[in-house]
């Protein structure tokens, strides 16, 4: 007899992260995670180190002080803020604590990956509403709801397509759910955003009983190693997660970074600032070599190739022949793209530059 894990398990196709390393190349530019090419604050860092002599204390499971720095940061209500180690595990937590068996989760067709992932370690059934233009469709996803639907997610801004869902967008998705359903807001890129429509997610969730917001300290903060994430949710959805989250979820190292972090206004202000130069500039330059650069919202760049999936293969194949590292969408249903993280001005540079002569070579 073999032991069997749950139904729908092995169904699962593990989640495969961006490269990180290029066999033979002497140089290595990693824009493959949408990562801070500037790094944390060195107030972080500098944090994070002063914890060394304590390694033998157990965490503050609460997790008290950062909670009340994002809660300042942010003007929110600390009370209603669980942390988590990465914003994944407040995915995978929520998934736990909402569905089960014969229950559906519900996303939008291109949305980040982990949200199928979650659903099916519970038994509960992933439902992908497909998209127009690249961008979550209100009416598609409102369509799809069912009696069985327990959980909405919305990557907004969404990796990897970049696109986002307006203010006006936002509440017409929210009024049209019923009570039973939770909508939980991924905002894992909200600081990138400069984009006047585009919703601030807290004030929703004070507004209703079934809206979360999730956030992130891996993206603009540029942590994460540490796996730093937290949500923002009504006081009965809190009170849930702090029932189901392991004690200790945080570690205390990450807790004392992300209180530095949160602080360092000019830093989160810096890296923002690089990010739209370099976003828009990459865009210009890929766009000359007759690549389509995707309007994006975030600290990344969906590429579509004119020549379809085996272009976008032998593009990918060729940059990493250089050690530029980006990411293939097979697993995103878009096969004829490739995403780009926004690097360092010197990354930007030596990546469109390469993507110009894989493409030459490709057309000849
Ligand atoms: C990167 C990302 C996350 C988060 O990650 P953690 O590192 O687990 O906090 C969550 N959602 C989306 C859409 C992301 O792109």
């Amino acid at each position: 007899m073999t032991i069997k894990p749950r139904p729908g398990i092995l169904d699962i196709a593990p989640y495969v992260g961006g490269e990180s390393k290029a066999a033979g190349a002497n140089r290595v530019i990693r824009l493959a995670s949408n990562e801070n090419p500037l790094g944390p604050s060195p107030a972080a860092i500098a944090a994070y180190e002063a914890e060394k002599n304590q390694l033998h204390r157990y965490p503050d499971g609460g997790a008290t002080e950062l909670r009340r720095a994002i809660a300042e940061a942010e003007s929110l209500d600390a009370a209603n803020i669980v942390c988590g180690a990465g914003s994944d595990e407040l995915i995978s937590l929520l998934v736990r604590a909402y569905a089960g068996p014969g229950d559906e989760v519900l996303y939008s067709e291109h949305g980040f990956l982990m949200y199928a992932i979650s659903a099916k370690t519970v038994g509960a059934t992933p439902v992908a509403a497909p998209e127009a233009n690249l961008t979550a469709d209100v009416d598609g996803l409102l369509a799809r709801v069912t009696e069985r639907t327990r959980l909405l997610f919305l990557a907004n801004p969404n990796n990897p397509t970049g696109s986002y869902l307006s203010e006006s967008a936002l509440r017409r998705l929210h009024k049209g759910l019923p009570d039973h359903v939770l909508l939980v807001i991924d905002a894992a890129y909200a600081e990138y955003v400069a984009a006047p429509d585009y919703p601030q997610s807290a004030p929703l969730v004070e507004a209703s009983d079934n809206v979360v917001m999730l956030r992130t300290f891996s993206k603009i903060h540029g942590l994460a190693a540490l796996r730093l994430g937290w949500g923002y949710m009504p006081p009965a959805v809190a009170d849930v997660l702090n029932r189901v989250r392991g004690p200790f979820n945080v570690s205390q190292a990450a807790q004392a970074a992300g209180i530095a972090a949160v602080r360092d206004r000019d830093h989160v202000a810096r890296s923002v600032a690089h990010n739209a130069k370099w976003l828009a500039w990459f865009s210009a330059a890929v766009a000359k070599s007759g690549i389509e650069a995707l309007p994006s919202a975030g600290n990344f760049v969906l590429l579509r190739f004119p020549g379809g999936k085996a272009q976008a293969e032998a593009v990918l194949a060729a940059t990493k022949r250089q050690g530029i590292l980006l990411r293939t969408m097979v697993g995103y249903g878009l096969p004829d793209c490739l995403r780009v993280t926004i690097g360092t001005e010197e990354d930007m540079r030596a990546t469109a530059e390469a993507l110009g002569d894989a493409l030459a070579e490709a057309v000849q």
